[in-house]
């Protein structure tokens, strides 16, 4: 079933329109095929005129490399503007199989449109135009622009396209320049590929399992820890344990704590931005401890000491007791210090102890 309006029209203007071909494939070619989206692609030597049709002249005031005309650029930018409407790509290959697999594209309804950016003037479209000297590019725009309904991406080349097409181009669109990262690419084209996948995946129906998308990195400002799938021990190497625990607090809990401790030690500014709770921090900040004490007779009631440890700073995971010996292991962010005159503050006063942690 295909949908009267795809929820997301792409153009792109490239003077390389087989490079956008990988949009047909795979998920994006499959939501071509059901209508959610729908994608125009433009060859910018169609507004090239002259017999040469010429793209490019040397950059005003002398200097390396060419620049591409804004002659060519202003008409190609009014057209689509207007409607026209370029080569329509369309899916790669039919998926004639009626089954669905666990990612396929669901039927989505039409969305009503809103502006994803306040005060704009959202009946214009959105002209991206990626550039190394543009705003990053991040997953909060990427979600902003699920929602557009026409993007038209501007494909520079050689030293990139006269800065005039831009400021001209602010009659009939919201001009947003964007750079997909710190290094310098050879064309616009493979960057609009990223930007377009990033986009496309996010609009509803695209992914069958929006949870695999909510969980994903920089969607709750942080990365995603480690993924694992069967068997569960493979050339030697386990997965972690308490994945196949079936205990999914404790998988819930693990995941958190993986994806906090990736971002610091890969992202950490990261960390600088999201709200982490006393939970969050106690997950970054502890590590696993054992207190060894010997005791005596004493009497130690493990509930108390659970709570006076936790109190403490200091959870205990297991309590064991044997004859004058008394073992602790948890998690702690205290100093190993810290946590022997923790575990020596609650034990019953007048205990008689000596001891240590490890951790
Ligand atoms: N002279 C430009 C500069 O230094 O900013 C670089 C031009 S680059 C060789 C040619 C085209 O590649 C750009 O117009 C842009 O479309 C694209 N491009 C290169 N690096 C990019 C990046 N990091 N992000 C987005 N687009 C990029």
């Amino acid at each position: 079933m295909s949908n009267p309006k795809p929820a997301l029209r792409l153009d792109v203007v490239t003077i390389f329109p087989e490079y956008l071909d990988p949009l047909r494939h795979a998920l994006l070619g499959k939501a071509i095929e059901q209508g959610i989206l729908s994608v125009g692609v433009h060859d910018l030597r169609d507004w090239a005129t002259g017999n040469h049709k010429s793209v490019d002249a040397p950059p005003l005031g002398g200097g390396p490399g060419m620049v591409m005309k804004p002659e060519v650029w202003g008409p190609a930018l009014d057209d689509i503007a207007a409607g026209r409407t370029g080569t329509e790509l369309d899916s790669a290959a039919k998926h004639r199989n009626d089954k669905l697999r666990h990612d396929d594209v669901a039927n989505v309804a039409p969305r009503p449109y809103e502006s994803p950016v306040a005060g704009d003037d959202a009946s214009k479209p959105l002209l991206l135009v990626p550039t190394p000297a543009g705003k990053p590019f991040t997953q909060a725009d990427a979600r902003a622009w699920s929602r557009e309904e026409h993007i038209v991406f501007a494909c520079g080349r050689y030293e990139g396209i006269d800065q005039r097409v831009f400021e001209d181009a602010k009659q009939r669109y919201r001009v947003r320049e964007v750079s997909i990262g710190d290094y310098v690419l050879i064309g616009g084209e493979v960057a609009v590929l990223v930007i377009a996948e990033a986009v496309t995946r996010l609009i509803p129906g695209v992914l069958g399992n929006t949870e695999s998308h909510e969980e994903d990195s920089f969607s709750d400002g942080l990365l995603e820890g480690p993924s694992y799938t069967k068997p569960r021990v493979w050339r030697g190497i386990e997965a972690p344990e308490v994945l196949t625990s079936g205990d999914h607090k404790k998988v819930d809990a693990w995941r958190r704590e993986q994806s906090l401790k990736r971002t610091r030690a890969v992202r950490p500014e990261l960390l600088e931005q999201v709200e982490l709770s006393e939970e969050d921090r106690f997950m970054l900040d502890s590590r696993e401890v054992v207190s060894v004490f010997e005791v005596g007779g004493q009497r130690v009631v493990a509930k108390q000491l659970r709570r006076a440890l936790k109190q403490a700073g200091y959870r205990a995971e297991t309590i064991e007791r044997n004859e004058t010996t008394l073992t602790v292991k948890g998690r702690t962010a205290l100093s190993l210090e810290d946590a022997t005159q923790a575990v020596a503050d609650a034990l019953p006063k007048g205990t008689q102890w000596s001891g240590y942690t490890a951790g």
